[in-house]
């Protein structure tokens, strides 16, 4: 626990200087205020989220996992589960991790795209949708409950087909300061690779209020992922400016964000009209 405290505060100290650079040099939206509403609640989340929900998804994946780990007769000895098992084994550990974060964020699109139409999911990703200022603290402004449901759901087909838990967990720290990067005010769309890795133009247009963006852009790091399934967004000469939940507000505040899914749970029918018209 205190080694994933101090790995975080060191990712946080270097990705603070790494996004202050980039926000003051290419400003998606030049005059977006660095000290605004909701930026300390973002700084709790950046350290609630690894230290707190990462260890729930654990916690999750292990209760489902280990139940049909024990149906398919394998060993339940931690190393032979760390190793990974079948001929995804004899893989190499980094290669795994790629193949990993390929079919990873194909399921990732699913779950999103689900997490923006089930209404009762939605109110949990709402919370990370409440911020109307996005920069690269929105990232992991996330319920946990949101991320146990999507982030167990991607790792277990993946734990099943027998890759090694250690080859998702090697490229973690990168992928977290990618995600950091796609929510960063910053204006990059990346040109003719637009297609094929996520940009911070591409996921701010995900955040964008407006109609016409709505329902878009779910990948989360491969927009051809969007481009298959018909919700990919991006004018190149123009950025989004404005973010949030249309037709509703939710309070800065930590436990507020907590308690917001649970509080609208008795209004499924008016919830439903409005998350089925919010994104
Ligand atoms: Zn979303």
């Amino acid at each position: 626990m205190e080694t994933r405290f101090i790995r975080t505060l060191i990712l946080f100290f270097i990705l603070t200087i790494v996004f202050g650079i980039l926000e003051h040099f290419w400003p998606s939206i030049p005059n977006q205020p660095k000290l605004r509403r909701g930026l300390g609640v973002d700084v709790l989340y950046w350290f609630f989220t690894p230290l707190v929900t990462q260890v729930l998804v654990m916690v999750a994946v292990a209760i489902v996992a280990l139940p049909i780990y024990v149906l398919l007769g394998r060993s339940l000895d931690i190393n032979s589960i760390l190793a990974g098992y079948g001929p995804v084994e004899k893989i190499p550990l980094w290669q795994q991790g790629l193949i990993v974060i390929v079919l990873g964020d194909f399921i990732g699109y699913w779950t999103h795209r689900i997490n923006h139409t089930i209404t009762q999911l939605w109110m949990f990703h709402a919370v990370h949708h409440s911020s109307e200022t996005v920069d690269w603290l929105t990232a992991v402004r996330i319920h946990p409950v949101n991320d146990v449901f999507s982030k167990g759901i991607q790792a277990l087909p993946i734990v099943l087909l027998g890759f090694s838990p250690i080859a998702v967990e090697l490229y973690t720290p990168l992928l977290s300061s990618y995600i950091a990067l796609i929510h960063a005010n910053v204006s990059w769309n990346y040109g003719p690779f637009r297609y094929a890795i996520a940009s911070p133009a591409f996921h701010r247009w995900h955040h964008e209020i407006d109609k016409k963006a709505w329902g878009k852009n779910y990948a989360g790091l491969f927009p051809i992922y969007d481009v298959i399934f018909g919700t990919f967004y991006l004018p190149l000469n123009q950025q989004p400016k404005e973010f949030g939940i249309y037709g509703e507000k939710m309070t800065e505040n930590f436990i507020d964000q907590m308690l917001y899914p649970f509080r609208n749970w008795k209004f499924p029918r008016r919830r439903l009209n409005t998350a089925r018209t919010s994104r």
